[in-house]
């Protein structure tokens, strides 16, 4: 403890320097919440450690969600002062969070405070992944010359820049990891001058109500997005694989994260199986995103190994996209190789052998407590190469090992050994549940009714993703509609989603918060989609979304007309 005190006291002297030196035109801070002219320190907090690790464990989930380890993160640090409130260091090694803004942040209650503290710090961590620092840097090495001054006057419009684009990407990093959004970030601005005692009008910023106003049509892109992304993960949850595939490319353009290139690269994969026939695809192919039931197969293509050839070489560069973010990333190995073994021939399976058993199980090996189904994936494609090459009665040992611990395996050795399959049936869950008073058969007549009191996306211009929400009934859940691009011979699909702060019960008395046990009790275990924030699990109508406790977050009707 005194240690840290210590450390503490050495940092506050060094932030201190580094603050006077800023008034003479060098930012030592690249981007920080707030800049106060002075610094008030308080030292010798005991309860400082605390606060650091609870938040530290917040900066590591989002460092994690955002997974690109292509440089190493900042460090994460705390820190007594009242100065900056939140900053990144211009070098680029460390995030700094100072305990007042932490306070601040926790006296909102503790479901508030950590959406605020994740935003906070996805806000940071933004600026670095997005290399911010990097022309304010540049500007200060030609300190002295005219074309510093020239670049310095137009800095405010870049630094408006850079604090929307940290705040819209901050944000959906917070919210891909599992925090919510926190909406409430212009109110809290008020908080912030108040209790830093700011006057509103700041050197280097905009003035207080344009920050608040900006910070409130960032967040209405951020709901945007998020929207997308939600509806990116239902579509894959009903099966909807080339749909989802849309929503996700749209995602990518904006943001770049390690899993979403994985998940485009599984979508890539699963729209290709619907290229194979039946026979060819007998077994169950171990990709990390096991839905348990494949799209059907397409009838009449002429050059149907053509495009599963581009497809899956589409998927094997969204896997190395996620490699190339993070060089460890075990499950992008196993779907990469997954993506090679369907291509087939000698060459390939050769390749998929060397991604599975060699890159795949090496990187299984440093997380191994972790990454237990990756590994029996690698069994299993290793024993469907085994088949491939002849050697059956190896590949069924291979299963045999752990057939009792995952269903995929399980499958696949009845198929080896010609047993009758029982096709995996789909849980019928619950029937015709109602949110908030809407019916299941009502959802199309209430979006006829509304028809001109839609939000409409357009998606690369010819998807429509269409929203209705704070209309009508509907006060906490929300109906998005999703149109797929004219021409195209697929139906409307609807979801009815409930907010996470809906009050109402399913006829079971389930609600936001029941746990998952208490919905499989009841409905049997169902088809699941994990998803980074979560998992959903998928009934015949209806779809529950868990939160990462294993807990309903949200829940849905969905239906295709
Ligand atoms: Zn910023």
């Amino acid at each position: 403890m005194n240690n840290m005190n210590y450390k503490t006291r050495l940092l506050s002297i060094n932030i201190l320097l580094l603050g006077t030196l800023e008034l003479f035109g060098q930012r030592s801070t690249a981007f920080s919440l707030i800049s106060k002219p002075t610094s008030e320190t308080s030292i010798g907090n005991f309860h400082l450690q605390e606060k650091f690790q609870k938040a530290e464990l917040i900066y590591k989930r989002l460092v994690e969600a955002r997974g690109d380890r292509r440089f190493n993160p900042p460090k994460f640090k705390m820190d007594s002062n009242e100065r900056f409130a939140a900053y990144l260091e211009s070098d680029g090694l460390s995030i700094g969070l100072e305990e007042k803004i932490y306070d601040l942040c926790m006296g909102l209650g503790e479901k508030e405070g950590e959406k605020a503290i994740a935003a906070i710090l996805g806000h940071e961590l933004t600026h670095f992944y997005e290399k911010h620092q990097w022309r304010t840097g540049f500007v200060n090495s030609f300190e002295g010359l005219k074309v510093a001054d020239k670049l310095r006057e137009g800095d405010l419009l870049y630094l408006i820049d850079c604090e929307t684009q940290a705040d819209y990407l901050g944000n959906f990093l917070a919210y891909s990891a599992g925090f919510e959004v926190f909406y409430d970030l212009p109110k809290f601005y008020d908080l912030l001058y108040e209790s830093y005692k700011l006057p509103d009008t700041l050197m280097g910023y905009p003035e207080k109500e344009d920050r608040k106003k900006l910070a409130l049509m960032t967040l209405e892109k951020t709901r945007e997005l998020v929207e997308v992304f939600d509806v990116a993960n239902l579509l894959t949850a009903i099966g909807n694989y080339e749909d989802a595939r849309a929503f996700y490319k749209h995602i990518l353009v904006q943001y770049q994260g390690r899993e979403i290139y994985n998940n485009m690269g599984i979508l890539t994969v699963l729209s290709a199986l619907s290229y194979f026939s039946p026979e060819e695809r007998k077994y169950r192919i171990p990709l990390e995103l096991d839905l348990n039931f494949g799209s059907s197969s397409r009838q009449g293509f002429v050059s149907k190994e053509k495009i599963r050839r581009d497809l899956l070489q589409e998927a094997i560069n969204y896997f190395d996209n996620a490699i190339s973010m993070d060089s460890k990333y075990a499950s992008a190995y196993l779907n990469k190789a997954c993506a090679y073994f369907m291509l087939g021939g000698e060459d390939n399976l050769r390749r998929a052998k060397f991604y599975v058993d060699v890159e795949a199980r090496e990187k299984i090996m440093l997380d191994s407590l972790n990454l237990s189904t990756t590994s029996h994936g690698v069994t299993i494609l290793l024993a469907l190469i085994a088949e491939k090459e002849g050697r059956l009665d190896h590949a069924k040992a291979m299963l045999e090992t752990i057939k009792s611990s995952s269903a995929i395996a399980n499958y696949n050795l009845s198929v080896m050994n010609k047993k009758v399959v029982t096709k995996v049936q789909t849980q019928n869950g619950p029937e015709d549940e109602e949110i908030e008073g809407i019916e299941h058969n009502q959802i199309i007549s209430f979006t006829q009714n509304n028809r001109n009191k839609i939000k409409m996306q357009k998606l690369f211009g010819t998807i429509q993703l269409r929203t209705y929400k704070n209309l009508g009934e509907l006060k906490s859940s929300k109906i998005f509609v999703y149109r797929p691009p004219s021409g195209e011979d697929s139906p409307d699909i609807y979801f009815h989603l409930s907010d996470t702060n809906y009050k109402g019960q399913t006829s079971d008395n389930f609600k936001i918060g029941t746990n998952r046990k208490a919905i499989t009790d009841i409905y049997g275990e169902p088809r699941s989609l994990k998803v980074t924030n979560g998992e959903i699990l998928i009934y015949e109508e209806m779809l529950f979304i868990l939160d990462k406790n294993q807990q309903i977050k949200q829940f849905a009707n969905y239906l295709k007309k």
